[in-house]
């Protein structure tokens, strides 16, 4: 293994080439070291990846070529979690937690491969050969369960396979060696419609952009009716628009593909199969705002789609279709650089995403002023879904009418659908907008149905008698999470798995999520194990609306969703496991002063908590309570 300091000179070396590639002309970067100090979170992932953790010595050296304090550079590490100042295992495993994984059997595999291993949930064994953990959500809620080796995904685990890999891992087999079948990951595309159906040629879009004007391309845009593709459903074109018109020396375009809501797989497969239409897409962008340099923000969690989407862009490259003078066009220069996420939910909000762009935590900022104005080193910048710098793409070739032959007047277009969980064909499912939940249910096999999580943990949960709604931005809004449970499945056991989710991906920033999220978890945990009451509910609403109104971000402020939406329309769930309807303590008082009692060599009734009034009808004192 490298010498650390070698490694992380290498680290530098590579950065300033990098540099040299996308500045100083129209990046606005004020030189290199700048461009170093932004790329913090990267030279750590780096050194994790190499390491397996990273050393003291390494936060110094970093420190020393980046003057950045040594406390900030602890302060990133803490705040991802991919990154460790204590050293993982060589095999580093981590079972995806979505419950849609914990459906599927993942919970019991977790233990099988813990058990055959000697290995404690969360600890490095003793010989450094192994640590075996949990994470959120893996994006493969279509073919799990599923479990991250060194970053590496493995799909459909069953016990076979995991006694397979505990051998594997005893035997100290090079990831290399393992059998190919383990990481396929197959798309699953069940259904395509005019976004995945339509083609374009690698070009074409970029051509339109040079043979036209950007305010025809944008009035294009708006005319589709195009909205944003992750969950909010802002107007692409005025968000385009408004970056554009802002005064600045540069500006940037960024596709979140920080696909992290649990249930959402589809930018996955976009990434793997469409990605040139995503680039088109972002080149489109950046010809039409000005921006000269982009950035793909890839979740950690993806990492296996790295070097394919490395190539798709050095191709690019290569066919002049990004780099300098783009289709030798004088001027029109763009390029773009992935940064890795490291396991962060959060960094899915535009502005936490821009936060670590810049290599720091992910803690969202406040807004006013938005990205589009103040974003990525304080420049105007587009943060899109992946999604949508595709359909950008294709309705700058097919046109405002080819999009809007698909779905409805508020809400045009297609979206693609991660379906996953109790049905016979998990997948990958285009619809046009205003497709019933029925009809999807319908498709996807899906028989039985207690309940569908639409929009993933911050989403809604729908039951059977709201089927015939749809999805739409008026109606279902969704980044694509649809997530199936049959009349089997207990529904708390989702309940429990967002609070979960939610506590553990909390920034940890603003009170009423950090604090909240922690006391709704507590408070589901205590409907779980049969010992709430019926003022926990109450309090579970008070928290909850706490949480809804103050927290800082989308996050804390949607995080209890979940537990209002069931509580409102799955009330027998809640009903059924409470101790009392009433009011019940937290602990046994009476039982807890029973030492008190002996030391003072009391035992009537009187020294019991149960004791009743001091004074009886008449006035008169039944006890003396002194
Ligand atoms: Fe962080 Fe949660 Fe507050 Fe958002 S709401 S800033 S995630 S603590």
């Amino acid at each position: 293994m490298k010498v650390l300091k070698y490694f992380i000179s290498d680290m530098f070396s590579d950065c300033e080439s990098l540099h040299d590639r996308f500045g100083p002309g129209g990046t606005g970067y004020g030189g290199s070291e700048e461009h170093a100090r932004l790329n913090l979170l990267q030279f750590l992932i780096a050194i994790q990846k190499q390491y397996s953790h990273i050393s003291t010595e390494a936060i110094e050296l970093l420190h020393e070529r980046l003057n950045i304090p040594v406390s900030q550079i602890e302060g990133v590490i803490d705040f991802y979690t991919f990154l460790h100042k204590q050293p993982r295992g060589e095999f580093d495993i981590l079972f995806s937690d979505s419950i849609t994984d914990r459906m599927l059997g993942s919970t019991g595999l977790f233990e099988q491969l813990c058990s055959i291993l000697d290995v404690e949930p969360g600890q490095t064994r003793n010989d450094g050969r192994v640590c075996v953990g949990l994470t959120s959500c893996t994006g493969i809620c279509d073919q799990g369960p599923a479990m991250l080796v060194n970053g590496r995904v493995i799909s459909n685990l069953d016990n076979s396979r995991i006694e397979h890999i505990a051998e594997l891992v005893d035997a100290a087999t090079p990831l290399e060696e393992w059998p190919d079948e383990y990481f396929r990951v197959e798309n699953n595309i069940k259904r395509v419609d005019i976004l995945l159906s339509d083609m374009i040629i690698h070009g074409s879009a970029i051509e339109k952009m040079i043979a036209s004007d950007s305010t025809t391309l944008l009035d294009s845009l708006e005319e589709s009716g195009l909205r944003g593709r992750g969950g909010a459903g802002f107007i692409t074109a005025m968000k385009w628009r408004f970056c554009r018109d802002a005064k600045a020396d540069a500006r940037y375009v960024v596709c979140n593909a920080d696909e992290g809501e649990p249930g959402t797989f589809k930018d996955r497969v976009l990434l793997n199969s469409y990605a040139d239409d995503v680039i088109e897409g972002m080149t489109l962008c950046a010809g039409l705002i000005g921006a000269k340099k982009g950035f793909i923000y890839l979740r950690g969690e993806y990492f296996y789609l790295l070097d394919a989407l490395e190539a798709t862009i050095q191709k690019r490259r290569d066919e002049n279709l990004l780099g300098k003078n783009i289709l030798r066009n004088q001027g029109l220069d763009f390029d773009i650089e992935i940064h890795l996420g490291a396991g962060a939910y959060i960094c899915g909000e535009e502005s936490a995403l821009i936060e670590s762009l810049e290599g720091k935590r992910g803690i969202p900022r406040k807004r006013p002023p938005f990205p589009v104005t103040n974003g990525y080193r304080d420049r105007p910048t587009v943060v899109s879904n992946v999604e949508t710098f595709i359909a950008a793409a294709k309705i700058a070739v097919f046109g405002a009418d080819w999009f809007k032959s698909a779905g409805t007047d508020s809400s045009s277009g297609t979206k693609l659908l991660s379906i996953s969980g109790d049905c016979e064909r998990p997948g990958i499912y285009e619809y046009p907008f205003g497709v019933s939940v029925k009809q999807i249910l319908q498709d996807c096999g899906a028989e039985d149905v207690q309940a569908v999580q639409v929009a993933g943990a911050a989403g809604l949960t729908v039951p059977p008698t709201e089927f015939e709604r749809t999805i739409a931005f008026d109606d279902l809004s969704t980044a694509g999470s649809f997530m199936v449970f049959n009349k089997q499945r207990e529904l708390m056991d989702m309940v429990m798995n967002f609070a979960e989710f939610f506590c553990h991906e909390s920034c940890g920033f603003c009170t009423p999520c950090r604090v909240g999220g922690q006391l709704l978890k507590n408070l589901v945990n205590k409907v779980v194990v049969g010992h709430a009451t019926g003022l926990d509910l109450e309090e579970m609403s008070n928290i909850a609306r706490v949480m809804q109104q103050s927290s800082h971000c989308g996050l804390g402020a949607t995080a209890p969703n979940h537990v209002l939406d069931t509580m409102e329309k799955f009330p027998q769930i809640y009903m059924q496991r409470l101790a009392n309807r009433g009011f019940e303590p937290a602990f046994d008082l009476d039982a807890a002063l029973e030492e008190s009692r002996q030391i003072t060599g009391r035992d009537d009734a009187g020294a019991h908590i149960g004791y009743e009034p001091l004074l009886d009808d008449a006035g008169d004192q039944r006890g003396d309570a002194s």
